[in-house]
């Protein structure tokens, strides 16, 4: 069965109420009504003295029972005729949860429950053609996250991803900012092979407001750090994701956020690594430079994927600096126009939520040997 016109349930709904309608109407349908008849032959009686029906000899107890509806059983079953018909077609085309869609409110509740004095409450669409939930935190801050799928701790089964490996989400009672008061992490999901997950971080304590929202791309760990309670979350930066080559030669470097006093920002105490010594440097510099041109998508010659990955890598440990060398150090002239790329690698990199502050780390960060 095809793609059947909206109408078309409402069309077989409308003929079945139709046909009801005409079988009830011919069911009570009396033009007699209000003349005296016998109740079992319908004798017009009101000629007749009493009530015994002069045709059929019955004696009817009562005079009331003189003025009884006729009901025409045998009219109304064939009117019914096409009912089973219409039933079948209604069953086709989907009638009956068109109109229970239609009667029911869109959202079917799933569950609810305490955090910090606020209820959170899980709703999934009722009807299965939306793919979409919505948990909606009401208290001292009101909040609404809608998604594919959304995960507030509340509904079993409504994680994106295993709860096993993320216990912080939803649980409301661990602390993300350091400042006491217990948050929770909301997850959303937009569905989808690569994209894209969502943290909403909420404060529900005393003090009760929305941190955040986090846009953490294809996946994102929540970790607990030496501060007992304060959580971090693992991520990557998927700027350069599908930039040039396909998703499995992007780099996605990782970022640790935490919170900064105002919002969500790269904590750079959990990323920062020791920078390549000489020898090391050296190394990564033949390594990378005897590797073969690539073409991108559209065909045009380009340096291979592992040199803006040990780029990226340079830049996201707080080298960015070193990076810039790398590049230099390691060009081969096969590639193209190194001016060229890395003007593009830094239009593509302005994308990034992250760029100011890792530019501002390797800055900050005194190079190797200096
Ligand atoms: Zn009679």
């Amino acid at each position: 069965m095809g793609m059947l016109p909206a109408y078309l349930p409402w069309t077989v709904l409308s003929l079945i109420a139709l046909d009801v309608l005409l079988a009830v109407w011919l069911l009570r349908r009396d033009p007699g009504l209000g003349t005296p008849r016998c109740r079992r032959c319908w004798y017009d009686m009101s000629g007749a003295s009493g009530t015994r029906c002069p045709e059929c000899g019955m004696d009817h107890p009562a005079p009331s029972d003189l003025g009884r509806r006729r009901l025409r059983w045998g009219r109304c079953l064939l009117a019914l005729l096409p009912l089973p018909l219409l039933l079948l077609m209604a069953l086709r085309v989907g009638a009956f949860p068109t109109l229970y869609y239609a009667v029911m409110p869109t959202w079917q509740r799933v569950g609810s429950r305490e955090v910090s004095g606020h209820s959170v409450t899980h709703y999934r669409a009722r009807n299965p053609a939306i793919p979409e939930e919505r948990v909606v935190v009401r208290g001292r801050l009101n909040y609404e996250v809608v998604d594919r799928r959304v995960w507030a701790g509340v509904a079993a089964g409504g994680s994106p991803r295993s709860v096993g490996t993320q216990p912080y989400l939803g649980d409301g009672t661990k602390d993300c900012t350091g400042d006491g008061e217990p948050d929770l992490i909301i997850e959303g999901f937009s569905g989808g092979a690569h994209c894209c997950t969502t943290y909403a971080v909420l404060q529900l304590g005393e003090r009760a407001r929305a941190l955040g929202v986090i846009e953490a791309g294809n996946a994102a760990y929540w970790r607990e750090t030496a501060t007992p309670g304060v959580l971090e979350m693992l991520g990557a930066d998927y700027t350069f994701d599908y930039w040039l080559v396909p998703h499995v030669e992007s780099p996605a470097p990782t970022v640790v956020l935490r919170w900064d006093g105002s919002r969500f920002a790269l904590y750079t105490p959990s990323m920062a690594q020791p920078a390549p010594d000489e020898a090391a440097f050296a190394a990564l510099v033949t390594r990378l430079g005897s590797l073969p041109a690539r073409a991108d998508f559209s065909g045009r010659t380009i340096p291979p994927p592992e040199l803006w990955r040990a780029m990226l890598d340079l830049a996201y440990a707080g080298h960015e600096p070193l990076a810039w060398r790398l590049s230099e150090a390691a060009w081969n002239p096969s590639w193209g126009d190194r001016a060229a790329f890395e003007a593009e690698m830094r239009a593509q990199w302005a994308n990034s939520p992250f760029r100011a502050m890792v530019e501002a780390w390797g800055k900050a960060v005194k190079p190797a040997g200096g």
